[in-house]
């Protein structure tokens, strides 16, 4: 939508603008008509040879011609593709003729007449120029077909007005009856002014009697009706009746120009309104550019303003929101309460955010809770099986390394007899006392399991066998020395059998099998002792360590 109206108002200025080029170039080329037309009357002058007129004419014709040199110059700027040398050779070949005439004495009728249509013929070859650049700048802008139409009219009135009274010139000049060819050839002429007079009546442009004072009209019916033509018929009348001419050629000659002048101020007042109305167009396209322009500058910066503002107030704040969102998914760390310019609408959302970590961190404190409960050992707060497999497993891929794992069981010995004595509370608090003094004798990176009711396990990463086996050794004299005694004094004797390991790339359920084997075998030993698995090497025998 902005783009359909910025689109037009560009082309009304860009139409505005190019109509007041091409009207100032018209009139610059109707203008070089008129010099053309301006060389007629010193040319006339000159040749009618008057003293003390021939001087003056001279330097009148002079600049007249170097006037119509620089138009042409600069019409054939502005309007290419017409033949200007054809236009060129006739008035070179005008003037020549117009020359010839002048050196002539007494001069002849023929010769001026001649030079009189040469001049004329100068200014049809010029109709070229002005025609194609009405053309060109009404094929450009269909709606200057009116005002230059008018334009042109205007400019041919002129120029035949000046025209008829050259019918009389050359009978005047030369002194003889006026031929009957250029009574035909003005009233030829005064048909066209005739025709062109209606012309402009009816001509569409009626905008020049408002635009133009109506006096300025008048005045130009005036001259032509009242005072031109009545002048070129006084001299057909006498020229045909045979007595002399009233004027001279040169009073004749200077009294029909001043007589036509209000013709040539309607023609220059005519152009210069319609280039005043059209500039004043352009102006009005500018301003128009100028306030949709701002317009659209305005209701731009709004919309930039408002998705500026959804975007402060919604948008930054949705990201602040589902950033936290993912940061708790991944359990980083999310700094509450969370900073953001968002609308108030929005704080439920960020409510929810903070409620969800909240519940979060109460999910991960329950499945702490229950991944120790799953692990730990309710009674002694040590490994259950199931842990330590689950830790101490990954431990046999270091076998072969300078520090291998070696594996302690140990099981309490005659345990059933002590639940029998002294009851099975009593029993649960030797299970406790037998942890405390496990734990007490490891080291923290060891791992020390409750592996079955009255079985534990002891994993650890040593150098050599001999430092496994004096641990076991130290945890046996740490259970021997657990002192118990029921509440009428009577000590409890708690001591227990231990069978030890070491992995030789086995799977756990073997390193197991190994260590039950040499505990086996200290339970059969007598009990209260040690015992190290057989070595793999054949025939390698148990030492007896008890
Ligand atoms: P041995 O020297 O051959 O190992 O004899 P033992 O009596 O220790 O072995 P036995 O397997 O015959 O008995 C183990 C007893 O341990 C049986 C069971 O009631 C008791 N027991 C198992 N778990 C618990 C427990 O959590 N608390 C108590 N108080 N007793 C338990
Ligand atoms: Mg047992
Ligand atoms: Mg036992």
């Amino acid at each position: 939508m902005a783009g359909i109206i910025l689109f037009h108002v560009s082309q009304l200025l860009i139409q505005a603008r190019h109509a007041v080029a091409g009207l100032e170039e018209l009139r610059q080329v109707l203008d070089t008509a008129s010099r053309i037309t301006a060389e007629r009357a010193p040319s006339n002058v000159l040749m009618a040879g008057e003293p003390g007129q021939t001087a003056e004419a001279r330097a009148r014709l002079n600049a007249a011609r170097s006037n119509t040199d620089r138009a042409l110059n600069q019409a054939a700027t502005i309007v290419d593709g017409v033949p200007f040398n054809d236009i060129m050779r006739h008035l070179v070949q005008a003037r020549a003729l117009v020359e010839l005439a002048a050196a002539e004495t007494p001069v002849r009728y023929e010769s001026v007449q001649r030079a009189a249509e040469a001049l004329f013929a100068t200014y049809d070859a010029y109709q070229a120029v002005v025609m194609r650049k009405a053309a060109l700048l009404i094929h450009s802008d269909p709606e200057l077909a009116g005002p230059v139409q008018h334009a042109l009219i205007l400019c041919a009135l002129r120029d035949d007005a000046g025209r008829l009274g050259s019918t009389v010139i050359a009978p005047l000049i030369a002194g003889v009856p006026m031929p009957p060819a250029n009574i035909a050839a003005g009233e030829r002429l005064n048909g066209r002014i005739k025709m062109q007079r209606q012309l402009l009546f009816l001509s569409p442009d009626l905008s020049d009697s408002s635009r133009l004072p109506i006096s300025l009209r008048a005045a130009a019916e005036n001259a032509l009706v009242k005072e031109g033509e009545p002048l070129v018929t006084r001299f057909v009348v006498e020229g045909t009746s045979g007595g002399p001419y009233s004027l001279t050629a040169a009073a004749f000659s200077n009294r029909y120009v001043e007589a036509l002048k209000p013709l040539e101020v309607w023609r220059t007042a005519y152009l210069d309104s319609l280039l005043a109305d059209y500039k004043q167009k352009e102006r009005q396209a500018w301003g128009l550019a100028w306030v949709v322009g701002t317009i659209m500058l305005c209701v731009i910066s709004l919309i930039a303003g408002g998705v500026l503002l959804v975007h402060q107030r919604v948008l930054r704040p949705l990201l602040v929101a589902s950033e936290a969102v993912v940061n708790l998914a991944h359990r980083e760390p999310v700094h509450f309460p969370l900073i953001h310019n968002g609308s108030p609408e929005l704080n439920p959302l960020f409510e929810a955010v903070e409620l969800l970590d909240l519940k979060l961190r109460e999910w991960d404190a329950d499945t702490q809770r229950l991944k120790h409960q799953a692990e730990t050992d309710e009674l002694t707060s040590l490994l259950n099986r199931r842990a330590f497999q689950m830790l101490g497993e990954p431990w046999l891929e270091s076998a072969g390394s300078d520090r291998n794992a070696f594996l302690i069981l140990l099981d309490i010995d005659h345990f059933k007899s002590i639940n029998d004595r002294y009851g099975h509370a009593t029993g649960d608090q030797v299970l406790v006392m037998v942890a405390t003094a496990l734990l007490a004798h490891v080291r923290s990176d060891d791992l020390v399991g409750r592996i079955g009711g009255e079985e534990f396990a002891v994993l650890i990463r040593a150098q050599d066998q001999e430092t496994a086996v004096a641990l076991a050794h130290r945890l046996r004299k740490g259970v021997e020395d657990i002192f118990m005694q029921t509440a009428e004094g009577e000590k409890i004797s708690v001591t227990s059998s231990f069978g030890v390991a070491a992995n030789k790339h086995l799977t756990w359920r073997q390193f197991m099998a190994k260590a039950d084997v040499a505990l086996y075998d200290a339970k059969q030993a007598g009990r209260n002792c040690v015992r190290v698995a057989q070595q793999d090497m054949p025939g390698g025998q148990p030492p007896s360590l008890s």
